[in-house]
């Protein structure tokens, strides 16, 4: 069913996506995600962590592009997002999680400063805000990781969930 609702929940998922919020998604777009997380957890390009995290933005980017860039001229306009992205990564959540787990990984390491392999649940919000999840969504899916209450975020745990949030069930 398409619901005004449901629309809304594509919109707030390409605006996500359309980091420099340029009306379409290109591979500008997370570089600058991958610029604003390294700033945003004082880790500079040229570390390990930071060269982790470009790849995977590249990486990241290149799978999108390859589902959703159906004309290829390297931009995934909202029409392509919502016909190609939406619908496809809908149907294969398990492809969303492969095209984004090097990218989430390396942001997990930038977040996890004392190198245990998890990320506090602080500093997953502050990683889903980075991104451009809205607060409200981003301190109550950073919460909701936690589901042992421990207070800890592995990869287990947030790829499944932010491959629930992007593939938007109607
Ligand atoms: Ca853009
Ligand atoms: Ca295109």
């Amino acid at each position: 069913m398409v619901s005004s609702e449901y629309e809304r929940r594509i919109a707030a998922r390409f605006a996500t996506f359309d980091q420099d919020g340029n009306g379409w998604i290109d591979r500008e777009d997370f570089s600058v995600a991958a610029k604003a997380l390294l700033a945003e957890f004082g880790v500079t390009a040229r570390s390990d962590k930071g060269q982790a995290l470009y790849a995977g933005a590249e990486a990241f980017w290149q799978g999108m592009a390859g589902i959703a860039d159906r004309d290829g001229d390297q931009r995934i306009t909202r029409e392509e997002f919502v016909t190609g992205a939406v619908k496809r990564l809908r149907d294969n959540p398990e492809r969303f999680a492969e095209i984004a787990r090097p990218f989430l990984h390396a942001a997990l390491a930038v977040a996890d400063g004392d190198g245990d392999g998890a990320a506090t649940v602080e500093d997953t919000e502050r990683v889903l805000r980075v991104l451009g999840v809205p607060g409200d969504t981003a301190r109550a899916t950073a919460a909701a990781l936690d589901a042992d209450g421990d207070g800890r975020v592995g990869e287990a745990e947030i790829v499944p969930a932010l491959a629930r949030y992007f593939t938007v069930p109607e």
